[in-house]
């Protein structure tokens, strides 16, 4: 799998490497753990030795192939341009079919293929922001939620906790042999953990209609778009899984996808289609939809005091989807809004912390968490915006962490162009 990338074989890229260390600079995983492995230059460098047998594939090896938030920095810097993230989710494909990857990698990956979402949570949970909402399931186009939309809160809790990712996912299994797994589900959704995530979705419906498209909902039908197989290297699943997907949406006559995850925005423009043959569903992130329709709300949209925001560009959106210009010209037709870039914005943004490096290496997620905020808080925002969930759920841990809790706050896009309609006609 993966053999190829731009055309050339993933030993002719990692051979490519002239070890310059551009990529080096600003490589979040370095920061937060100091040693060259840990960035592209150190990755490739034990990649040419496994290709010269001079190296073992061992657990070692597999944990520090995963110490990469695959934010895709080092490719965007490399002047030999080559398409780092293809290599190490090669890499980690080697890993994973020794058997190698790490206890909650291994649940992660078990919970879609088996639950259809990371978390193994169940679908009433998933689902539950959408009563109420009147959305039909036969549309051509649909919203697609996402897993992470509807369950980030437990990623919340899981970093707000310190929680060991791995003990966790053994506590779970054993939870799960005692058929306890969902008494504990039940338990924390009386907290309503995802209640933030779930209001953004909300939103998201009530923007769309605003601007005068209706679109449907899949409900408990809704699977994970299956990013998580592929950022672990599990590859083959993931093409069958794509496949499964693919089949699907077509059997329900979906036409067209609006996403409010980026991540999931790429893992169906982008991959479904070098995955799969014939996936040919239109997919737009929902930034792409406000920006097209613009003139629809934006007379509408105004805060009714000036207010300081700065835009947090996620890796998915600027440096995977090049969507970088929508997000700024919604934030700027918003009366009232003062939009101040930050330091590494744009393709130059830098990670939160996220991209699956949250639940293998949490210590370095949230050292780039804080990093990310530190950035951020330069602009002296009140709030800081953006459109990622597992974004938010990082900035708002580096917020805590910075200990601005009482002097910013982190919107998803969504919530803050919502807010502004609301504000307009209040
Ligand atoms: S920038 Fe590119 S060529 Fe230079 S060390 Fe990094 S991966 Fe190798
Ligand atoms: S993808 Fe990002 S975190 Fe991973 S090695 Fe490259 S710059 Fe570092």
């Amino acid at each position: 799998m993966l053999s190829k990338s731009n055309n050339r074989s993933i030993s002719e890229q990692i051979y490519r490497c002239v070890h310059c260390g551009y990529c080096l600079e600003w490589c979040p995983a370095r920061d937060a753990s100091y040693f060259d492995i840990y960035g592209s230059r150190g990755k490739m460098l034990v990649f040419k030795a496994l290709l010269e047998n001079k190296l073992k594939i061992t657990k070692t090896l597999s944990d520090r192939v995963l110490n990469c938030a695959l934010c895709k920095w080092c490719s965007y810097k490399c002047p030999e341009e080559i398409p780092t993230d293809d290599v190490f989710v090669s890499m980690r494909y080697e890993v994973a079919k020794r058997d190698l990857m790490p206890t909650i990698v291994k649940k992660v990956v078990k919970n879609i293929l088996k639950k259809k979402n990371p978390f193994g949570v169940s679908t009433s949970e998933i689902t539950q922001w959408a009563k109420e909402m009147k959305l039909k399931k036969d549309s051509e186009t649909i919203i697609f939620a996402s897993c992470m939309n509807t369950t980030m809160g437990y990623m919340d809790l899981i970093h707000n906790f310190s929680f060991s990712f791995n003990t966790l996912a053994r506590i779970m299994d054993i939870l799960e042999k005692l058929k306890l797994d969902n008494l504990i589900m039940i338990g924390t959704r009386l907290f309503n953990l995802n209640k933030q995530y779930h209001q953004t979705l909300r939103n998201a419906v009530k923007l769309l209609r605003e601007i005068g498209i209706e679109v449907g909902y899949l409900f408990n039908e809704e699977p994970c778009c299956g990013k998580p197989l592929h950022t672990y290297g599990y590859l083959d699943e993931f093409q069958e899984y794509a496949k499964w997907v693919n089949k699907l949406l077509k059997e329900k006559g979906i036409k067209k996808l609006i996403v409010v995850n980026p991540v999931c925005a790429y893992t169906f423009k982008v991959l479904y289609p070098k995955f799969i043959e014939d996936f040919d569903l239109e997919v737009s992130h929902i930034v792409e939809i406000l920006d097209e329709n613009i003139d629809k709300w934006s007379s509408i949209a105004s805060y009714n005091k000036s207010i300081v925001i700065t835009y947090h560009d996620p890796c998915y959106m600027s440096r995977y989807m090049s969507l970088i210009e929508q997000p700024r010209r919604i934030l700027k037709n918003i009366e009232n809004t003062i939009l101040v870039e930050c330091e590494r914005s744009r393709e130059n943004t830098y990670c939160t912390g996220d991209g699956g490096i949250e639940i293998t290496h949490s210590t370095a997620a949230k050292k780039i968490a804080l990093k990310r905020v530190e950035m951020l808080l330069k602009t002296k925002p009140e709030i800081i915006v953006t459109t990622c969930p597992a974004c938010i759920s990082m900035l708002r841990y580096g917020v805590k962490l910075a200990n601005k809790e009482k002097e910013v706050q982190v919107r998803d896009i969504v919530d803050f162009v919502y807010e502004a309609l609301r504000h307009h006609s209040s």
